[in-house]
């Protein structure tokens, strides 16, 4: 991590900046840090100005853009102390560190990664005390910024205060480490901690984030293997992204090859309004049903186990698709649990990219479906 690309000036022995660019960009990187691994940068192809992974990696004068919001998902009104969360009855949600391998440029978390803030959870035990306290929560989500680029013993520290609560039946980490920084599981220290506290009967997941095929490489599939040769089960949510991973293709390349290395495809997720990101990568909901919908075509059942979620400030909203001009959502996860499992629906919008770019007046509530049929 040490040799990360973290400034303007590196990023010029890569490509060619005029002044102004170079200005801009300067403001960019001070407002939203840059890093990059040199394993990372090693997978941008620089002959092509549009390659996707640059795109997720290198600032652009797109950030400058300041539509949407810092807080999508209503995470301020759900914290209970500084870096703890808790939205959904069942699960509490850490923030570990507010560090990355890598600041990817469309993360949802821009307003902490990399930047001094107080919403890091500073005792660990303060948020155990509170787990104990709530007895419903049955598993934590360890999140931030990456806390698998923490180091070993504090990973330790934590998986033991964690280990302690007879309710957590599993506990997930958050990490794209395995994607931009693969020899971060290479580590035999590390994989001997998360193998200690991964029990069969009280799994570790890791929930990583590949985006595009590109970033499968030798070294990823390596890192995945080494955290399933460990007893880890590992997830991955990726994040549907405008020029990146935005046309079918891509998607089922990608979800297809998930499945080959064992990175099971839990979630696609709707890219969040968030400032600086919302103009620059997120797709309308619209397009984004038809690309799923296409992809899911060419995909066997396990590469099309995952849902296509809108992670909003009222809950994990499943997005279902369009039919007779409206389009259908259901709450898969709420905050008010009176909405789970409901569906509404609301007339199409090709330009709407988010739940509340719906006029609120056109909602309409469906009673849930009942199952069986
Ligand atoms: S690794 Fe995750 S938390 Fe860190 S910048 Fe990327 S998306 Fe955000």
């Amino acid at each position: 991590m040490k040799n990360s690309i973290c400034t303007v000036e590196q990023l010029k022995g890569f490509i060619d900046l005029s002044a102004t660019e170079e200005k801009k960009l300067r403001q960019i990187v001070k407002n939203h840090p840059m890093r990059v691994t040199p394993y990372y940068m090693s997978l941008i192809d620089w002959d092509n100005p549009d390659d996707p992974i640059r795109k997720m990696a290198i600032p652009s004068i797109e950030e400058f853009n300041q539509q949407g919001d810092y807080d999508t998902s209503g995470e301020a009104e759900n914290t209970k102390m500084s870096g703890l969360q808790y939205k959904y009855q069942e699960t509490a949600l850490i923030l570990a560190t507010n560090k990355c391998a890598m600041y990817c440029r469309h993360c949802f978390r821009k307003r902490l990664v990399g930047l001094q803030t107080k919403e890091i959870l500073e005792r660990f035990e303060d948020a155990a005390d509170y787990i104990k306290q709530h007895e419903h929560i049955n598993n934590v989500l360890v999140t931030g910024g990456d806390p698998l680029v923490l180091e070993n013993e504090v990973i330790e520290k934590l998986l033991l205060i964690l280990s302690e609560i007879p309710q957590i039946k599993f506990i997930r980490f958050g990490s794209r480490a395995p994607v931009t920084f693969p020899s971060r599981f290479n580590d035999e220290e590390l994989l001997r901690i998360l193998s200690k506290y991964s029990h069969p009967d009280r799994r570790i997941y890791v929930v990583t984030q590949f985006n595009h095929p590109k970033e499968i490489t030798k070294q990823s599939i390596h890192a995945v293997d080494n955290l399933i040769k460990s007893g880890i089960i590992v997830n991955n949510q990726t994040v549907l992204l405008k020029s990146v991973n935005d046309n079918a293709t891509t998607l089922v390349n990608l979800l297809n090859r998930l499945v080959s290395i064992g990175a099971n495809p839990y979630y696609v997720f709707q890219c969040r309004p968030v400032k600086s990101v919302k103009n620059n990568f997120q797709v309308p909901l619209c397009r984004g049903i038809d690309i799923i919908e296409k992809a899911k075509a060419h995909c066997n059942g396990h590469s099309k186990r995952f849902r296509y979620i809108m992670s909003h400030r009222t809950g994990k909203i499943e997005v279902l698709g369009v039919f007779d001009d409206e389009i259908y959502f259901k709450y898969h996860q709420a905050k008010n649990r009176k909405r789970l499992g409901k569906i509404f629906k609301h007339p199409v919008d090709e330009t709407a990219g988010w739940l509340d770019d719906f006029e609120s007046t056109s909602m309409q509530m469906l009673d849930a479906v009942p199952y069986p049929l």
